[in-house]
């Protein structure tokens, strides 16, 4: 029994729970983890069987060509942008290079759980704004939410797991109501996959607001969760923060190379991001066709709003072939995936049709 005290704050920490893992070979399809069902492509497999060369060797510890190439893209300075392993890391740094012990950071809730471990480990003290009843987030209530105390607001747009995306407007009025010294987090993680016209162009808020922060990352529409690389779009002196804040050598030679090599694939990839934003439009209207409530989705995933019956819909799903995400006593996250997991899920959601 080891004697060496661990910090208080990890008792309270809440658990992650990744999306359930389907063994090698079982049948079933994983609609639990938001990851994109497509293999990478040949080109992109390519640049990662080339980098494996080179592991020998540290990575470029700023990501420099990717970071520049990501820079040029979006029209921003080239010290704007600071990769890190995941976007769920660089949201970690962001908080570590802003946070001192005690500060509030205001989020959303239900969102993506692993906002609140973040948020404990930065010292910080989470304050959860409940979303609407549609899943939105209540921006209204998240700028009067905020206080003194305030470091950090989360916006998670869309929203992981509820699905609908911010409008344009009414996060204008938030920002224009958040004091200047507070730093807003826009976390785009499924950006590639919103369709609605009234969203927000977070890099043209970015370019009017500095103390906007972009998140975004290579998990979802690029295929690359497995290989971890994600970013921010900082101002340079917030972005020198955030880098003096990170991992040294966090994003591997392997996941530079194939980042790159996925802005190159990027009209193929987003031709597979067109068909996945089809097959939810899919999913959406049979799921209202058999008379479900359910939130709008910009992103990757659906959500079933099934409260007590959360646990139980999630195990006959796993019966029937699919695996989901459920959110005990909450709902059920579905990912768009392969057109006959769809067809599977939704014999299923069929039954289930709250009356
Ligand atoms: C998936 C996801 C991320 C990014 O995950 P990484 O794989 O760490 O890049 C970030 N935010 C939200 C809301 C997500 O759902």
């Amino acid at each position: 029994m080891s004697r060496v005290p661990l910090r208080k704050a990890l008792a309270d920490l809440p658990a992650y729970v990744p999306g359930a893992r389907v063994p090698v070979g079982a049948a079933a399809y994983k609609l639990s983890s938001n990851e994109n069902p497509y293999p990478p492509l040949p080109s992109v497999v390519a640049a990662i069987v080339d980098a494996a060369a080179d592991v020998n060797r540290y990575p470029d510890m700023f990501a420099t060509e990717l970071t520049a190439t990501i820079a040029e893209r979006l029209g921003v300075a080239h010290g704007s942008v600071v990769a890190g392993c995941g976007s769920v890391a660089v949201l970690g740094h962001v908080l570590t290079a802003v946070c001192e012990a005690g500060d509030e950071v205001v989020l959303p809730w239900r969102s993506f759980e692993a906002y609140p471990i973040a948020v404990d480990l930065a010292h910080a003290r989470g304050v959860r704004v409940p979303v609407t009843a549609e899943g939105r987030l209540d921006l209204p209530a998240m700028a009067d939410a905020v206080t003194k105390r305030t470091k950090v607001v989360l916006v998670c747009t869309p929203n992981n797991p509820t699905g609908p995306a911010v409008r344009d407007g009414e996060l204008r009025d938030f920002l224009a109501r958040v004091p200047n010294d507070v730093l807003v987090v826009l976390d785009e993680a499924y950006v590639e996959f919103v369709r609605d016209p009234q969203a927000p162009d977070a890099l043209a808020l970015f370019a009017e607001h500095p103390n906007v922060v972009v998140l975004r990352t290579f998990s979802k529409a690029y295929g690359l969760a497995g290989l971890r690389v994600g970013y921010a779009v900082a101002r340079p002196r917030l972005a020198a923060g955030i880098r003096a804040a990170s991992t040294p050598f966090g994003v591997s030679h392997v996941a530079q190379l194939a980042a790159l090599a996925s802005l190159r694939a990027e009209g193929e990839l987003l031709a597979r991001v067109d068909a996945l934003v089809a097959e939810r439009t899919r999913m959406l209207d049979a799921l209202r066709g058999q008379g479900w409530q359910v939130p709008d989705s910009q992103a990757n995933f659906v959500w079933l709003p099934l409260g007590d019956r959360t646990t139980a819909f999630a195990e006959r799903c796993t019966r029937a072939g699919v695996v989901v995400r459920p959110f005990a006593g909450d709902g059920a996250r579905v990912s768009v995936g392969e057109k006959e997991a769809t067809d599977l899920f939704l014999e299923v959601a069929a039954e289930h049709v709250p009356r």
